[in-house]
């Protein structure tokens, strides 16, 4: 792509932002950690799906100091309802790290940023080129789908190679623009708004210089790998009662799925019956004692998806000790346990209670 053109799209993506900017409250009064905040949030959510929550919990923690300082449980549940808990827990963690290491006042350098927990190499150079003027790319989906669009990028989404061109195409970009935060803002809106999966390209102000438009394959780009066969999973959770309460516990980093989440004592195996994971360890044994019992009980059963995992989840009863477990209601359960497979999990057992026990 020539020089003029590359000035030309850059003006009229300039010219198209400065009317989008303002729509969202966030980009106002912002700082390094408002706009931290605001990438996890936005981080496979749509703005108009996140912007409320987003701005309660920065209602709720305006500041750094105020975030580090607040228990796990407030964190969360100030979150709920936006999914991938991790990225709750690393937020809370990073803001302990910038309190620790960097005497509460948020680094704005991308190579800084990027040693704290939760920034990735996107938020730090979103960060990075917004509050340092730092030109990199913070390549996010958007990034992808619009560079790849414009310039026909022929390497599969996903691969290093893939990485490497749009780095390139952008760079482009970076180098021309007068201000490279803004610039990685304006593009990841095009692509929220524009150039989405399904390109708006009627109203594109750049269709003109667009290669994948002009080949008529806007939607074929970014190129995909084969899709992945999803792998199957078996995943037995036991129901230990006691009290009228249920017996849960954290799941540790080696267990393959949701970790550091509260979980029903579990068993995973693959396909072959190979097992994946267990929870917690002295469950296999503490089972075996009592394997007569709970196989004359009806499982609870339903299926799940994570990231290409297909899973069917068999709920048993079990009347197995194990000292490891904490006891909650499953009214409690459903407050405490923010996946959406315990969420189901729990649902499920609701409606079966009492017949299951
Ligand atoms: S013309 Fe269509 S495919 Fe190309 S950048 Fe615009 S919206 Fe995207």
């Amino acid at each position: 792509m020539r020089h003029s053109t590359i000035s030309e799209i850059l003006s009229r993506l300039s010219q198209w932002y400065s009317h989008e900017r303002d729509k969202y409250s966030f980009r106002k009064n912002r700082t390094p950690y408002s706009t931290w905040v605001t990438e996890i949030f936005l981080q496979q959510t749509q703005i108009s799906a996140a912007q409320e929550k987003l701005t309660a919990f920065l209602k709720k923690f305006p500041t750094i100091a105020s975030l580090a300082s607040a228990e796990e449980s407030a964190v969360l549940e100030a979150f709920r309802g936006m999914g991938y808990y991790s990225r709750a827990r690393n937020l809370h963690k990073g803001a302990k790290e910038i309190i620790l290491h960097y005497g509460g006042k948020m680094p704005r350098e991308a190579e800084t940023l990027e040693k704290i927990s939760g920034i990735g190499r996107y938020t730090a150079a979103i960060i990075a080129s917004i509050f340092n003027g730092e030109k990199i790319l913070s390549l996010d989906a958007n990034h992808a789908r619009v560079l790849s669009r414009l310039f026909a990028v022929e390497d599969e989404q996903g691969t290093a190679r893939f990485e490497k061109t749009l780095r390139e195409k952008g760079a482009y970009f970076l180098n021309e623009a007068e201000d490279a935060g803004e610039f990685n803002e304006a593009l990841m809106q095009w692509g929220q708004t524009i150039c989405k999966k399904k390109p708006l390209c009627h109203i594109c102000f750049a269709a003109q210089f667009c290669r994948a438009y002009e080949k008529g394959e806007e939607g074929a780009f970014p190129r995909k790998k084969p899709p992945r066969v999803p792998v199957e999973i078996l995943w037995e959770m036991f129901l230990i009662k006691k009290d009228g309460l249920y017996g849960v516990v954290q799941s540790p980093v080696e267990f393959p799925f949701l970790r550091g989440e509260l979980l029903f004592p579990s068993i995973v195996r693959d396909s072959n019956n190979h097992i994946k994971g267990k929870l917690p360890k002295g469950l296999l044994l503490s089972l075996a004692n009592e394997r007569g019992v709970r196989e004359v009980i009806q499982p609870i059963e339903f299926t799940h998806s994570i990231t290409h995992h297909r899973i069917r989840v068999v709920l048993r009863a079990s009347p197995a000790g194990l000292k490891e477990l904490e006891f909650f209601s499953c009214g409690e359960l459903l407050k405490r346990c923010h996946s959406s497979l315990m969420q189901k999990a729990l649902k499920a057992i609701d409606n079966a209670v009492p017949a299951f026990f």
